[in-house]
């Protein structure tokens, strides 16, 4: 198997279990870090036990959020235990629970997910500052880790995708089947009252529940239903906003339900390689993992700081162009604006928790135009891109919004109002 894990952390391992600290990947399928765990117990002749910690101050969480987390994990429990894995859910605050509980059992090892997002790189900072065995970092969110993909942060997708493209040889590939992670073990598995858990999260409860079916098995649903009927057409469907045509799998993959490698595989497998199938692969691996490149390199990915010098610049200088329309955050929030399009999409947003995808570009663009600053701007469509979508608080968000607002990824177009440089959006092709 390709390694896709690095030692975070060497030091003198503990008398206990091998412990997975599972976090970015909710899964028991094609998990690699699962799988590297499950290779050190069996190597050791260990036992691997599975912990995961529900952090109510997790940023922008809400109900939304961890009632989606919540029941694809009681799968995951479930699964887990019916290999003989046993799964401990705890709750509070995530450096602190895991020392505390490395301290309580001396496990072995250590390993855990990778995230490149800033919240997550200050736990793990402050994990190594207060334990001493060795701990490993396995990025299974990405087919190439992110870390080889590329060394530092890409110019764009036609700088990336070369990169990428050479190193999926080493990396398109099937993972081990499940079964292999099965092991015998004689304890008692932890019952978990799960409804007790969300109840007792202090979290924002105003945004409801998406109605989404959450999990690993509804996660394969949807790739079926996507494969069957929409991927033949999604070259084209793919930017129309009144036609399905998208395969609606973001939620799952943001909270790790599902591989991006199942994903990529069993489209290779089931597909003709025509358009359709190069198009979904290309914003499946390549937009998506430029994303990771860009929160993993670049510290300001959800500010003004972040955009590449010629947005900052073109940006500034048109800073104090007039705005013939200006509206408050909460204006926005509240879908309060003239344009019915954009108030719509947002209703939908804050409504069910998802937005098309070419509706998303039209949205980021339009808070460009309709905020004082374009440090406003960012600062605003990241709020709400993360409060209400379902897959918000994604590398894939950050990337969004600062494409939209700050030209990352993308080239200088032609000069105008308010946006300089940063390309423009109008509702001409929506209508
Ligand atoms: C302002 C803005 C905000 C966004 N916020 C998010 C977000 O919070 N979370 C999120 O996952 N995506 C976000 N995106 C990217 C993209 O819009 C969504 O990934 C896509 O709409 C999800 O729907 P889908 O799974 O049906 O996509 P499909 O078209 O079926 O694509 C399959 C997968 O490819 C990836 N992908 C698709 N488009 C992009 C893209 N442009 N950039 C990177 N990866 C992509 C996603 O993982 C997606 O699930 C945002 C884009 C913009 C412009």
């Amino acid at each position: 198997m390709k390694n896709r894990s690095r030692l975070l952390q060497n030091g003198t391992p503990g008398t206990g279990n091998i412990l997975y600290w599972m976090s970015r990947e909710q899964r028991v399928s094609n998990n690699a870090a699962l799988l590297f765990a499950s290779y050190l117990a069996k190597e050791s002749g260990k036992l691997l036990e599975v912990l995961f910690v529900i952090d109510n101050t997790y940023p922008n969480a809400n109900l939304r959020s961890f009632s989606f987390m919540i029941e694809g994990l009681k799968e995951v429990k479930l699964q887990l235990e019916a290999l003989g894995i046993p799964f401990y859910l705890r709750s509070g605050k995530i450096p602190e629970m895991i020392t505390e509980y490395l301290n309580l059992h001396q496990n072995a090892v250590l390993i855990t997910d990778f995230n490149p997002l800033r919240h997550a790189l200050a736990w793990k900072k402050q994990l190594l500052n207060s334990v001493s065995i060795p701990v490993y970092e396995v990025d299974g969110h990405n087919i190439v880790p992110c870390w080889i993909a590329s060394d530092k942060q890409e110019y764009a997708a036609r700088t990336f995708r070369p990169k990428i493209t050479r190193q999926l040889a080493d990396y398109l590939y099937p993972f081990p089947e499940t079964e292999t992670l099965k092991q015998e073990v004689s304890v008692h598995f932890e019952t978990v009252n799960w409804e007790e858990i969300l109840a007792s999260l202090k979290i924002d409860r105003s945004v409801s529940p998406s109605g989404i079916q959450a999990g690993e098995k509804a996660a394969r649903r949807t790739l079926q239903v996507f494969i069957d009927e929409r991927i033949r057409d999604y070259a084209v469907e793919r930017n129309h906003i009144r036609v399905n045509g998208c395969s609606g799998l973001s939620p799952y993959i943001h909270f790790g339900q599902i591989s991006a490698l199942e994903i990529a595989l069993e489209v290779i497998k089931q597909c003709p390689a025509d358009e359709n199938r190069e198009a979904f692969l290309e914003q499946l691996i390549v937009r998506r993992e430029l994303a990771e490149n860009f929160c993993y390199y670049n510290p300001h990915y959800d500010s003004f700081k972040g955009f590449p010098s010629w947005a900052q610049k073109t940006l500034f200088e048109h800073q104090h162009d007039v705005r013939e329309y200006l509206y408050s955050r909460f204006e926005l929030e509240q879908a309060q604006t003239h344009d019915l399009i954009w108030n719509e999409a947002q209703t939908t947003l804050v409504q069910s928790g998802t937005m098309h995808n070419y509706l998303r570009m039209y949205w980021g663009k339009k808070i460009l135009e309709w905020s004082a600053t374009a440090e406003e701007a960012i600062q605003t469509a990241v709020y709400l891109n993360d409060k209400y979508q379902l897959d918000g608080r994604d590398p894939n968000g950050y990337t969004g919004c600062a494409w939209c607002i700050g030209g990352v990824h993308d080239r200088p177009w032609f000069r105008r109002s308010i946006f300089g440089n940063i390309r423009y959006m109008g509702s001409k092709k929506l209508k």
